[in-house]
């Protein structure tokens, strides 16, 4: 059915959910009028107006992935409880409050994945990857589930890309991670900034903690509720803080950078010299630990430019060298990156507001047809076409040309092909170009190799 062709059931009904969903956070603020079932709290309907965006994110993605050398892995939403428990650490945020866990019909403790990174973990082990060539090199796109405060660019169900490669430890795999995430954002338009930290190792870390302790313990009164319980259970997590009377502190807080071990020192000396040869523009960032226990080393973080300060990175990663080890594996060196997919199709909305036609996919041909023997002939004729890979619009449901013509200005196809009733008996068909308005007569056999080559001369135009 031609999109815009309203099933007469339909024909009374809202348009005002539709035009709610296209503003960026509408799936949190805007509550659908169209009445009907309810959508689960966080949860939201990712729409056909939004499928451009995702998809051209995805393309990107896959294409990226494909010149770096990885491959795609898929692994279960659900997962054992206990996977998470262990890789991400029991007293984190997304352990504690965001888990979406519960016991399954059989009685196992199951939950849905919160992130990807310990599901790949726990494959690579499982399938014996460390028999391959290391690295090993995988990405993944899917959903993620935490049961989080819902607010704009923050979802219970939110979509992740991600790229993980595992069993290495020089660092220039660390800044190709970086690069590789940093490329899919410049792919798809996007220009971010990458703010890096080191958080040290097993060796280092735990002398710095004593050092953050002390610091805080003096602090203890000016510290908000979560983080006094931090400075018992996670005192690295007091560097993360975002509540407002915890700032200050965290600015004069000690910094890792100055207690890494010679190893990890080096190590991020590294990192960022790579990181200036693939021109990833960085700032070194002391408080930046991100919210899951199983980070070595290098940890970073995407944003964009104007997104400074407010709470919404578009992506970050970092190295996790004892993950494997700790899920029962040998020991084995790795480093990744997950891209928040929602986050990012926001910004590319925001970004293409205005400038976004109607005309999602870039069709660049439309085929209007008059009469109902133009109907007929024209259906073989679209069908050529698309058989041959050429995305056609048409509305073959309606009569009038003057309509026909409306729609194909409004998806700013470059071409337009008419069969009219002069071209029915004669056996030819108009090519209007709608830019210049100038049409040409051409025989009907040959559209698909005449419009072939207009589009492919279109390619060549920079
Ligand atoms: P994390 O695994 O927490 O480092 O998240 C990686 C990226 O996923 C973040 O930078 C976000 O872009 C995205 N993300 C994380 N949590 C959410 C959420 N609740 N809703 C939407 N995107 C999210």
């Amino acid at each position: 059915m031609s999109s815009n062709r309203a099933p007469k059931h339909q024909k009374r009904v809202s348009t005002a959910p539709f035009a709610a969903v296209a503003s960026a956070n509408a799936a949190v603020v805007a509550a659908p009028t169209g009445g009907g079932p309810q959508l689960v709290r966080g949860m939201r309907d990712v729409l056909p107006s939004e499928q451009a965006f995702w998809r051209r994110l995805y393309d990107a993605s896959v294409q990226e992935f494909d010149v770096r050398e990885f491959d795609r892995i898929e692994t279960p939403i659900l997962e054992e409880v206990s996977l998470f428990q262990r890789s991400i650490g029991k007293v984190t945020d997304v352990i504690e409050k965001e888990m979406y866990a519960f016991e399954d019909p059989g009685g196992a403790r199951v939950a849905l994945r919160p992130e990807a990174t310990a599901s790949v973990a726990r494959a690579y082990i499982r399938h014996g990857m460390i028999s391959l060539p290391q690295p090993v090199r995988v990405w993944y796109w899917g959903p993620m589930f935490r049961h989080d405060r819902p607010q704009a660019g923050r979802y219970r169900q939110f979509f992740q890309i991600g790229g993980e490669a595992l069993g290495d430890q020089h660092p220039v795999i660390d800044a190709q991670l970086a690069g590789a995430a940093v490329a899919i954002l410049r792919r798809v338009g996007l220009i971010p900034t990458m703010n890096i930290n080191s958080t040290g190792c097993p060796v280092c870390r735990p002398k710095y903690i004593e050092q953050l302790v002390a610091y805080y313990r003096g602090r203890r009164s000016r510290l908000c509720e979560d983080c006094k319980r931090r400075l018992v259970r996670n005192p690295l997590r007091l560097l993360d803080c975002k509540e407002e009377q915890c700032t200050p502190l965290k600015e004069e807080a000690p910094q890792i950078v100055d207690s890494l071990c010679p190893e990890c020192k080096e190590h991020f000396v590294r990192v960022l010299e790579y990181c200036d040869e693939l021109e990833i523009s960085y700032e070194l960032t002391p408080s930046l630990v991100r919210g899951l226990d199983y980070y070595t080393k290098t940890v970073f973080e995407l944003y964009l430019p104007n997104q400074e300060g407010r709470q919404d990175a578009l992506g970050g990663g970092g190295r996790y060298d004892g993950l494997v080890e700790l899920l029962g594996g040998r020991p084995t060196p790795a480093v990744g990156f997950s891209l928040g997919v929602d986050r990012i199709v926001n910004a590319l909305k925001e970004k293409s507001a205005g400038e976004q036609s109607a005309n999602g996919k870039g069709v660049k041909i439309f085929f209007a047809q008059l009469g109902e023997q133009a109907r007929r002939q024209g259906l073989g004729i679209v069908e050529r076409l698309r058989n041959d890979g050429i995305a056609v619009a048409e509305q073959f449901s309606k009569d009038g040309l003057k309509g026909q013509l409306e729609r194909a200005n409004r998806l700013g196809v470059l071409y337009t092909v008419i069969l009219g009733q002069k071209e029915v008996l004669d056996g030819t068909l108009l090519i209007r170009d709608m830019e210049g308005g100038v049409q040409e007569i051409i025989d009907r056999k040959k559209v698909v190799e005449v419009l072939r080559k207009k589009l492919e001369g279109q390619q060549s135009v920079p």
